[in-house]
């Protein structure tokens, strides 16, 4: 079993951890290892993906997400090491898994001149337990095309036609690679709505991604791999935080030395610009600074916090030895 660490998403009673603990292991995928020919794709991957949550693979281009993720499916059987679902393995029960397990496929992979609705109903019929197509096709917002044929579509509406190809047979987890490439700001929105809402029907998602913004807003805990390995296994927020990225700037009402900013739990790095202090540092930044001060009689005005960020963290866990680092998805 992989090693999770599992950091607290938000305070209170629920937090991310409580629920995380609470909850199955539905995938798990166990020092996978992946070669074509001398190339390796996938050197030694973990981690585990529980039962409700949106769980996001990212990583530069070439990082070995595809392959990760097609050992999960089943397309692809690892060199070494193992993945199982719900307690089985992909490749050894690929029927029974296939009645559970969703996959987006490229759109290249349908005819021009099939229609919206046959093509959902095709595949419904794959299925021992489908949705209704027709039903699914008008949840996703586009049951007004049901007759239009593939090649007509606009990319938002073929992004949504290849999510209802994953969803038709009604499966516990779905997989979806690169889901909003090539959409519109608008269209990207509305795709993100539509994956909460499947998520919300308990629906399992596995969501490779290069967009930062769209796993932040997605998902629950990502991994991060870099040249077939994984870098960073947590929570978007416990990843950003990885780039020592918090910051806080402020106007103290009277001079502070840095021997006494630097005495505050957290702060790593200090910035002074007229009357404004910048400090820079990991966890609860502001929380600290403002209690660490306060007890010694320096009040703050004009405070301004900003958390981590998740691109700074990527490029500062991925860069490579030449310093170069490249984003970008699947071929
Ligand atoms: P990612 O999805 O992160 O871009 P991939 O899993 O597609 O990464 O690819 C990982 C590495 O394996 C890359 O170097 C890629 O060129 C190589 N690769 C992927 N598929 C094949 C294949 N079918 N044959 C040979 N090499 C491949």
């Amino acid at each position: 079993m992989a090693n999770i660490q599992i950091l607290t998403k938000e305070s209170g009673d629920n937090t991310t951890a409580d629920i995380q603990a609470n909850r199955k292991c539905v995938v798990n995928v166990d020092h996978v290892r992946k070669k074509y020919g001398t190339t390796v794709a996938v050197d030694d991957v973990s981690f585990s993906v529980n039962e409700g949550e949106i769980f996001g693979i990212i990583g530069p281009n070439g990082a070995g997400k595809t392959t990760t993720v097609e050992c999960i499916s089943g397309l692809r059987r690892p060199d070494s090491g193992s993945v199982s679902i719900y307690g089985l393995s992909p490749q050894q029960n690929r029927d029974k898994i296939r009645n559970f397990l969703g996959v987006q496929l490229q759109e290249s992979t349908l005819p021009p001149k099939i229609k919206v609705g046959e093509a959902v109903s095709l595949f419904a019929s794959f299925y021992p337990n489908p949705l209704d197509p027709s039903d699914l096709l008008e949840s996703l917002g586009i049951g007004n095309i049901k007759n239009s044929t593939f090649k007509k579509l606009s990319g938002g509406q073929k992004q949504r036609l290849s999510i209802a190809l994953a969803l038709v047979g009604n499966p516990k987890i779905a997989i979806l690679d690169e889901l909003t490439t090539g959409l519109d700001p608008e269209a990207r929105r509305e795709t993100w709505t539509l994956i909460e809402g499947i998520r919300n029907r308990g629906v399992t998602v596995i969501l490779v991604s290069h967009f930062m913004d769209e796993v932040e807003r997605l998902c629950d805990r990502l991994a991060l791999i870099d040249h077939g390995i994984v870098k960073a296994l947590d929570t978007p927020e416990a990843i950003a935080a990885l780039a020592g990225g918090n910051r806080v700037r402020f106007v103290p009402s009277q001079p502070v030395d840095d021997k006494t900013l630097y005495a505050i739990p957290g702060v790593n790095q200090i910035e002074r610009k007229e009357r404004y202090i910048t400090v820079k540092g990991t966890g609860d930044l502001a929380a600290s600074v403002i209690n660490s001060l306060g007890k010694i009689g320096v009040h703050l005005s004009d405070i301004e916090a900003r958390g981590g960020n998740l691109d700074d963290a990527f490029v500062k866990l991925t860069r490579d030895s030449d310093g170069s680092n490249t984003l970008g998805g699947s071929q």
